[in-house]
């Protein structure tokens, strides 16, 4: 039999302009590391007030978590540590193509976990109560009402937990919109362009050292996704990270099967704004073992415990690739970051191959649609499933945004005004305490409440 989905890699759209620098600014008030959402769209809210920033970005804008996620911007599941964030995000993905002018494809179509089971049922249930708390509107649906939202599905639902108010975007476009929404309020962007290290003066962050030299600045933040865990042991700060991947599919244009975002045990599957579908399988993720693993394993034994049935854990050549990799570098040669300047690893064909069959049982409207691109992506977890959002204690001006847990796109824009807040002083109205670093070591429970 042909394998009926040859893989191409991915091949997301991005649109500059992004300077690709030769020179880099000799100073700025705050240098970003990292051109992902949680980097453009810090740059975006700091450019607002007048701040002077540089974004540099290794690859391309978008290149990694936030160009290949599945585009959906839920606040139903979340963390209720995050629910702030998320609230706050939703209000400007609301507003956002009206303030910078651009199409980022947000659509507010609701987001359905659908249940095959009483069981289930009574587990999504259970999430009501903390949803009411902030207001967003997340219910219980009976069979009934899941099949008008979900016309083409076919499945043995009970019916589904249900949040009319979340919504859906396409990545390829959303971020690097940000980015130029950052840049028309003064911000600089730089593609193709490596932070190696950061030099220090009196204890305090005093520069930037990028591959095309050096910015003077007070004030760094770490927005680099898969790779902080990385830069900031070279710092000698530990930031406990562990990395899984998401394989991802896309279709061609085809009948309307749902306008939203659905999810079951079999398929996870969005409406595109291309009349296409982004597919994945429910949440079924790979996890290639390193020593990362048995450096930060036990403090992800609650994590793991939890999303035991969706990660595959492996050991391949990522465990050499880690074990063999430098930990600390010279700021005068090429540095791993300029090695790999996209993080692009190959998507797994056993679910590629599953996705195809669960998506033509779940609907068979699509069944024989082409399955046009896929691709895979690296998720940044932290031991609670929630991001890290603090200055790190022992460099004074360095900062650190990550680990966002495969859900930082949606609450990329508030997470952004919230980091924002923090580095200028400006209060942004989120609080940020839950999502300070020290928590992994200061004997705080660490209790993830939703999975990746
Ligand atoms: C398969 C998949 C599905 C997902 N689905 C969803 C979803 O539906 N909804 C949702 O809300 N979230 C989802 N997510 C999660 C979401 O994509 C991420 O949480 C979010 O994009 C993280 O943004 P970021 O800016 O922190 O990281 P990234 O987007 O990974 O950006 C970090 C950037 O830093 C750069 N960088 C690293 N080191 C350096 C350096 N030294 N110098 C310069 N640049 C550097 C990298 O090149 C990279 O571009 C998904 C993720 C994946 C992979």
């Amino acid at each position: 039999m042909t394998d009926p989905l040859p893989a191409k890699l991915v091949a997301q759209t991005w649109t500059g302009p992004f300077d690709c620098p030769t020179t880099v600014p000799a100073s700025a008030d705050v240098v970003v590391i990292g051109g992902g959402i949680i980097g453009v769209s810090t740059a975006w809210f700091l450019a607002k007030q007048g701040i002077d920033v540089v974004v540099c970005e290794k690859g391309h804008i978008a290149g990694e978590q936030s160009g290949r996620n599945w585009g959906w911007v839920r606040q139903q599941g979340r963390d209720t540590r995050e629910m702030p964030m998320i609230v706050e995000s939703m209000r400007i993905w609301r507003g956002l193509e009206d303030e910078i002018g651009e199409d980022v494809g947000y659509r507010e179509q609701g987001v359905l976990y659908a249940a095959a089971t009483d069981r289930q049922m009574n587990r999504y249930a259970a999430r009501i109560d903390a949803a009411d708390e902030f207001g967003v509107g997340t219910r219980m649906i009976d069979a009934n009402e899941l099949a008008q939202y979900v016309p083409g599905g076919k499945g043995d639902w009970k019916g589904a937990l249900y949040t009319a108010s979340d919504g859906r975007a396409e990545p390829h476009k959303a971020t690097p919109a940000i980015a130029r929404a950052a840049i028309s309020k003064g911000a600089t962007v730089l593609s193709s362009c490596a932070v190696r290290g950061i030099e220090s003066s009196a204890g305090s962050v005093s520069s930037v050292v990028t591959e095309h030299g050096s910015i003077k600045t007070s004030t760094v933040l770490c927005a680099a996704g898969a790779w902080t865990s990385m830069f900031c042991r070279s710092l000698g700060i530990m930031v406990p990270q562990l990395k899984v991947r998401g394989t991802v599919a896309r279709t061609a244009p085809s009948v309307s099967v749902l306008e939203g975002n659905f999810y079951d045990q079999r398929i996870g599957i969005r409406r595109r704004q291309d009349g296409g579908y982004t597919l994945a399988l429910g949440t079924d993720l790979d996890h290639p073992i390193t020593p990362s693993t048995f450096r930060f394993g036990l403090k992800y034994l609650r994590a793991f415990l939890m999303d035991m049935k969706n990660v595959r854990v492996s050991i391949g050549r990522e465990f050499a690739e880690e074990w063999s990799a430098p930990k600390t570098w010279p700021l005068d040669a090429e540095s791993p970051f300029e090695k790999t300047r996209v993080l692009n690893p190959k998507p797994n064909r056993r679910v590629l191959k599953n996705i195809r069959y669960n998506v033509d049982k779940v609907f068979p409207q699509l069944a024989g649609v082409e399955i046009v691109e896929s691709w895979a992506g690296m998720i940044d977890t932290t031991p609670d499933i929630i991001p890290v959002i603090d200055q790190a204690a022992s460099l004074p001006g360095f900062y650190i945004a990550t680990g966002f847990s495969g859900h930082g796109f949606g609450i990329g824009p508030g997470a952004g005004k919230a980091i924002a807040g923090m580095l200028s002083g400006d209060d942004s109205g989120i609080d940020l305490k839950e999502f300070r670093l020290s928590r992994f070591f200061d004997g705080t429970p660490i209790r993830p409440q939703a999975g990746v």
